[in-house]
C-alpha cells in the first residue's frame, strides 16, 4: 500500500473508503508505517475530521487489530460502562458487582489515569494482592463464574489503539472527536458486549468542558455503538465537582466500599457541617445500572429500574460480589479488611478548616485533581510512579452548610511539606455564599438515538 496518497487525500478533506482505512490500521499495527507518516495522517484527521462511515471503519479496524473477547452464549447479557474521565470517579468499582447481582456479565476493561483524571486500574492496584493484568482466558473464566471482572487491556487487545494513542499524546491530536470515538469504542467493542452506557462528563475538570461539546461526543459514540450492534446510551454528567468526597487511589477504594456497604460520606456526621448534598456516587452508580436494565430489556421503565437497583445495592449482595471479584483477581481479603479499617495509610494527614460560616457554593474538581496529582496520586507522564495512599477525603461539596472552623477536607500526603503546599493551594478550590446555592443536576441529559437515525 502507498500511504502518502492517503495522507494527501485526507489533508485535502477527501473521504477515504473502509478498505483504505482498514489497510492503514493493519499496516500500522504490524509496524509497516513509520511514526512520522502516521503522525501526519492523524493531524490531517484532526483538522479535516472523519465522517460517520469513516469513523465506523476506523473503529472496527482498530477493534479487529487484536483479540476480541468471545463469551459462551447464555441468558445473562454482557454489559459495561465507560466514563470519559473525571476527578473522584470511582463508579466502576461498585457498579460492576451491582450489575453482576442484577443478572449481567460485566467484562470491564479499564485504563490508567493520566493528568488530573484518575484511572480505575490505579485505584485497584492499591488493593493488597489485586491483579489488574489477566490473560484473555482468565478474564472470560472470572466473568462466567463471578459475573464481573475489572482489569486492563491484554497485550493483544486493540494494539492499534496503543500505537495511535501514544502518537496522539505527543502530537497534539488527542482532542479530535472521531479519534476519541474510535479509540474508546474499539476497546469497548473488543469486550464483546451487548449494551454499553457511556458517562460523558462536562464541566471544569472534564475532557469536554461544555455541555455542547460533551453532547457532540456522546451523540457520535451512541450512534456508532448502536450501528455496531451494541445498544448504547450516554449520560451527560456534571464534572465541576469531584464525584463523592474522596480523590486519590486508595481513598477512592475506601469510598467505593462504603458505597457498597450503604454508607455514604462521613462528612455529614460532623456537627459543624450540615449536608443536604446528595450522595452523587450512589446516584451515578444507580443511574448507570438502571439504564442498562432498560437497555437490555430486563426492565421497561427507568423508574422501576432505579427502584430495583436501589433494592439490590441495599441488600448487601453487591458487597459480597465485590469480595468474590477481588478474591478471584488475587486480592488478600484479610489484608484488604485490615487496610480498610485504617483511618489513613499516608504518613501525614492535615485538615483544612473553614475560615467562615456559610454554604459551600463551589468545590473545584480541576484544582482538586491537580493537587491530588501533584501530591503523587496521579501521573504527569506515562512513566510517573504513583503513590496510592495520597489524596484528599472528607471534601465538603456545594450545598453543605459549614460553621467556621469546620473541616473542609483532609489532605493525605507523603510528608508535611507536601501537605502544607497542597493545603495552601486547595483553599482556592472552595467558594462560599450566604444563601443555599441552586443545586446543579448530576445527570444533565440522557442521549438515546435509535439505530436508524
Ligand atoms: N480515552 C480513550 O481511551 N481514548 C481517547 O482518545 C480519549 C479518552
Amino acid at each position: 500500500m502507498h500511504f502518502l496518497p492517503l495522507i494527501e487525500a485526507k489533508r485535502e478533506g477527501k473521504t477515504l473508503s473502509a478498505e483504505q482505512i482498514k489497510a492503514v490500521i493493519e499496516e500500522c499495527t504490524v509496524g509497516l508505517i513509520p511514526d512520522y507518516q502516521m503522525a501526519a495522517f492523524l493531524m490531517a484527521i484532526y483538522f479535516r475530521g472523519l465522517d460517520a462511515a469513516e469513523t465506523s471503519a476506523l473503529t472496527l479496524a482498530m477493534r479487529d487489530s487484536g483479540d476480541v473477547l468471545r463469551f459462551p452464549p447464555e441468558q445473562r447479557p454482557l454489559v459495561d460502562k465507560h466514563s470519559t474521565g473525571g476527578v473522584g470517579d470511582k463508579v466502576s468499582l461498585p457498579l460492576a458487582p451491582l450489575l453482576a447481582c442484577l443478572g449481567f456479565r460485566v467484562p470491564t476493561i479499564s485504563g490508567r489515569g493520566l493528568g488530573i483524571t484518575g484511572g480505575t486500574l490505579d485505584k485497584l492496584d492499591s488493593i493488597p494482592g489485586f491483579k489488574t493484568t489477566l490473560a484473555k482466558e482468565r478474564i472470560i473464566e472470572i466473568v462466567q463464574k463471578v459475573g464481573c471482572v475489572i482489569c486492563g487491556q491484554t497485550e493483544k487487545m486493540v494494539p492499534a489503539d496503543r500505537i495511535l494513542y501514544s502518537l496522539r499524546d505527543v502530537t497534539g491530536t488527542v482532542p479530535s472527536i472521531p479519534l476519541i470515538v474510535a479509540s474508546i469504542l474499539s476497546k469497548k467493542l473488543a469486550e464483546g458486549i451487548d449494551a454499553l452506557v457511556l458517562d460523558v462528563k462536562f464541566g471544569v475538570a472534564a475532557f469536554m468542558q461544555t455541555l455542547e461539546k460533551a453532547r457532540e461526543l456522546a451523540r457520535a459514540m451512541v450512534t456508532l455503538g448502536n450501528n455496531c450492534g451494541v445498544n448504547t446510551r450516554a449520560l451527560l454528567t456534571n464534572m465541576d465537582t469531584p464525584i463523592g468526597r474522596a480523590a486519590g487511589n486508595w481513598l477512592e477504594v475506601k469510598e467505593a466500599v462504603a458505597c457498597l456497604e450503604g454508607r455514604g460520606s462521613r462528612v455529614g456526621d460532623e456537627p459543624s457541617i450540615k449536608s443536604p448534598a446528595s450522595d452523587d456516587l450512589r446516584e451515578l452508580v444507580l443511574n448507570c445500572a438502571a439504564h442498562l436494565l432498560v437497555q437490555s430489556g430486563k426492565m421497561k421503565s427507568l423508574d422501576g429500574a432505579l427502584q430495583q437497583t436501589q433494592e439490590y445495592l441495599d441488600s448487601g449482595a453487591p458487597l459480597k460480589k465485590w469480595e468474590e471479584m477481588v478474591t478471584a483477581q488475587g486480592a488478600d481479603l484479610e489484608a484488604l479488611h485490615r487496610k480498610l479499617a485504617l483511618d489513613h495509610t499516608a504518613p501525614v494527614v492535615m485538615e483544612i478548616k473553614a475560615a467562615q460560616s456559610g454554604f459551600v457554593s463551589r468545590c473545584d474538581a480541576r484544582l482538586i485533581g491537580e493537587v491530588v496529582r501533584d501530591l503523587g496520586g496521579g501521573r504527569l507522564t506515562k512513566e510517573s510512579v504513583i503513590n496510592y495512599d495520597v489524596g484528599m477525603d472528607r471534601l465538603v461539596k456545594p450545598g453543605d452548610r459549614v460553621t467556621s472552623g469546620a473541616t473542609l477536607a483532609r489532605i493525605h500526603a507523603a510528608d508535611a511539606d507536601q501537605a502544607s503546599a497542597a493545603a495552601t493551594r486547595v483553599m482556592a478550590a472552595f467558594g462560599f455564599s450566604n444563601e443555599l446555592p441552586v443545586a446543579t443536576r448530576l445527570v444533565e441529559e440522557v442521549v438515546i438515538i435509535s439505530a436508524d437515525q
